[in-house]
Formats: C-alpha cells, structure tokens, sequence
C-alpha cells in the first residue's frame, strides 16, 4: 500500500460511521489475532506494522485500512466484470436512503416495488457529499449470484439543493438532488412571516437549479392578530414565483398545490412549526410525516421504523423526505449569490455607469433607478439592499 492509497482510505475510514468503525476496527482485530494464531513467526504484515505497534493501535489501524482496500479492490474487479458482459446487469434507479458505505436505490422500472441496498466503493464513500445524495439517479449492478447490489456510477444531477458543509469550509453538501420543485413553506402566523427568510430560501433553491413554489401555510388564521398581510406577497408574485395560499386543516390550496406538483419531483422546506409536514400528509397521505414530531398513522416518532424518503403521490408526485431536507436552513451567502439571485434586476445593469456596480450607493445606477420609478419593485430592492448590507453574514430572522 503506497501512500496515497493509504491516505485514499485513511479519508475513506474517517467518513465512516463510528459504529461501522468500530466494526471494522473489530474484524481487523479478529484477523490479527488469527494470524498471530496461525503463524508463531511473525508475518511479514506484522513484522511491517509491528515497529508501532507497541500499543497495538496502529497496526491493528493499518490492517483496518487493507481489509477497506480488499473491498475497494472487489469493487473494481466487479466493474471490470460488468464491462465484458451485456449491458442488462447494469440497471439504474434513485438514491432513496444514504448511509455511509451503502445506499438504498428504488430501481425506475419497478417504482415502489422493491428496494435494493447497494454498496459503496470506499473511494465513493469517502467523497460522498459532493458525490451522492437522496435524489440521484444511479447505476448499479443487482448481479443475484454475489448476493451483494454494487453502486457502480452517478449521473449528472439536472438540480440540487445545497448548504455550506460544516466540516469542510467552502465546500458545499448536497442536501437533496434532482427535485423538479422546491416548495418554500412559510405560515401567514405563528410563527410569523419573514419574507427576508423567503428571499433566502429562493436564493438557495434558484442556485440549484430547480424550481420554487411558495405556500403560505395556515392561511386560516388570515385574521390572528400576528397575521401578515398578504400584500408582502406581491414581489414574489411578479416576478414569476408561483404562490399558493394553503390550509391543510381547512382544505384550502391543497387541489391547487396537487397540480403544481403532479408528475414532478419535490421536495418541502422551511421553518419548524410552519405545517410541512401537514401539507405533506394532506397531498399525499403515505408520507406520513411527523405532524408535531409524531406520526399521525402509527402515533410514534417516524425515526423508529426505517422505510424510503421517496412517496409517490396518486398524481405521479414524488416527494422526497430525508433528515437533511426537514432540517434545512438558510445560511450564510455570498453577495455574489444574492446578486445571481436577483435576476429581475439584470435588465437595467446596461444603465449603470460602473460595471462592478453594487446598486446601492453608487451614482447613475439602473438598477435603483428603476425600483424607484417603479419599474422594479421598491419591496424587493429594499430587500437587496439589506442582503447586501449584511455582507451576506446576515442570519435570516430566527423564529421560536
Ligand atoms: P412542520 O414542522 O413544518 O412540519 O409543521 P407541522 O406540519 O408539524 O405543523 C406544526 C403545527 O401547525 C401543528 O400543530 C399543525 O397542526 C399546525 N398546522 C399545520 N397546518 C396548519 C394550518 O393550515 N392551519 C393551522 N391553524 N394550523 C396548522
Ligand atoms: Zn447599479
């Protein structure tokens, strides 16, 4: 093992699980000790390792990682496989479910049917935030006589939502791919509504590519006295953004939000508390989506069972529900992307007399022009122009 293959894996190692480390960490123990058992002399492996191995630690480590390069090794031998043979070993499917080394894939052609559990290469696990999640369509191999499904290659993404990786500064993390429509999720009260948090969250949808839709949940409570006027709905309005007024108690937008979903892949995000989950449930009621944090059909948290995050829908509406969409939040941007975001605002860029303009403060700028003969709206400006001010630091207003 040279050592950038044991770096390769080392990072393969470090991605997994504690549990599935542990795991490893016992089988290379086990194997040790077999060898040690078998061969009085020491082995060339121990002898290798042997010199650090006054704690035991590393050499156990080090047979941690060769046992990772057996697998990774199985891995490509399997593709070599493949490629001498037909091309219907190979079949394609969604990535429904994804763990640390595996995967769950729903094969197209038998939608819902059937669910194959798939093994990563350690190379793909170790790269796995940038390379695979919920939502892409894969190829895999489902060959029955090695009992064992094998993720063998992901296809570009048409569309993604992504947040900052925590642990990877500058870096993105997929959080979902491939959803035709993205509905932003916000509640005309309790909690409040921020359309700061709605400007947000459309940046983050327009960046990866798909489209948004935005309800504005419990629309019954129209009249509460901490209850938005709906007028502040008017900029999004105009410029394209399709929103629909929903009550999931009432029954009120649920026919209208069914049509704007039917046939496509979606996804709901937003605030805690502001009814995604009711909406889910009241579209499509095999989500069965913790409303309140329990599960209305077997009244228990849903984390006790495990089953796909990929419902289909009576319209042929897949939604898709994973841990990371429920938990998406809007955060820090750059003033690159919100100016991206801004796209009403590029027709009047050719009057700015700068070319690096930041239509805020400087002289002859066509942008505010515009938003202040009305050509543009003053709302949405406005709404710029504190994205900009806060550096693209600003957290949108946090909520309960
Ligand atoms: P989530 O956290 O966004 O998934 O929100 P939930 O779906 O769990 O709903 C939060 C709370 O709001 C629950 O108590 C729901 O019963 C309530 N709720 C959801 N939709 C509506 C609605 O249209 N009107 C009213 N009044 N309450 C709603
Ligand atoms: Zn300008």
């Amino acid at each position: 093992m040279n050592k950038h293959q044991k770096a390769k894996l080392q990072a393969a190692f470090d991605a997994m699980s504690k549990a599935e480390r542990a795991a490893l960490l016992k089988q290379a123990a086990d194997r040790r000790r077999k060898q040690q058992r078998k061969k009085p002399m020491r082995s060339r492996d121990d002898e290798v390792v042997g010199k650090r191995s006054a704690r035991g630690g590393d050499a156990i480590q080090d047979l941690a990682l060769r046992i990772l390069a057996e697998q990774s090794a199985q891995f490509g031998e399997q593709k070599q496989a493949i490629s001498h043979e037909t091309a219907s070993v190979e079949r394609s499917g969604i990535a429904v479910e994804v763990g640390r080394r595996r995967c769950t894939v729903e094969p197209v052609e038998r939608p819902a049917d059937e669910l194959v559990d798939c093994l990563l290469s350690p190379d793909m696990a170790s790269r796995q935030h940038e390379e695979l999640a919920v939502g892409d369509h894969v190829i895999f191999t489902d060959d029955s006589s090695e009992g064992q499904a094998r993720l063998v290659r992901v296809m570009p993404r048409k569309s993604f939502l992504a947040r900052p990786d925590p642990r990877r500064p500058g870096r993105m993390r997929v959080v979902v791919a491939n959803v035709d429509v993205i509905v932003v999720v916000v509640s005309i009260a309790s909690p409040p509504l921020h359309p700061r948090l709605i400007d947000r969250f459309l940046i983050a949808v327009e960046r990866g590519g798909a489209q948004a839709v935005v309800c504005v949940n419990k629309i019954d409570l129209r009249d509460a006295p901490d209850a938005a006027d709906m007028a502040v709905m008017d900029p999004y309005r105009s410029i394209g953004v399709q929103v629909i007024e929903t009550s999931p108690v009432k029954g009120i937008g649920i026919a209208e939000l069914q049509a704007a979903l039917a046939g496509k892949t979606c996804a709901f995000v937003g605030h805690s508390g502001v009814g995604k989950s009711s909406l889910a449930n009241a579209i499509c009621p095999t989500v069965d989506a913790e409303v309140g944090g329990v599960s209305e059909a077997s009244g228990r948290g849903r984390h006790t069972t495990t089953q796909s995050s990929m419902h289909h829908t009576s319209h042929g509406t897949r939604i898709i529900d994973t841990p990371g969409v429920r938990s998406f939040s809007v955060e820090d941007l750059s003033d690159d992307d919100i100016r991206a975001a801004f796209v009403e605002f590029e027709p009047h860029m050719d009057v700015c007399r700068f070319r690096d303009c930041t239509h805020t403060h400087e002289p002859a700028c066509g942008v505010r022009d515009a938003a202040e003969s009305g050509e543009l709206s003053q709302a949405r400006y406005e709404t710029y122009r504190r994205m900009i001010a806060d550096g693209g630091q600003g957290r949108p207003d946090r909520v309960g």
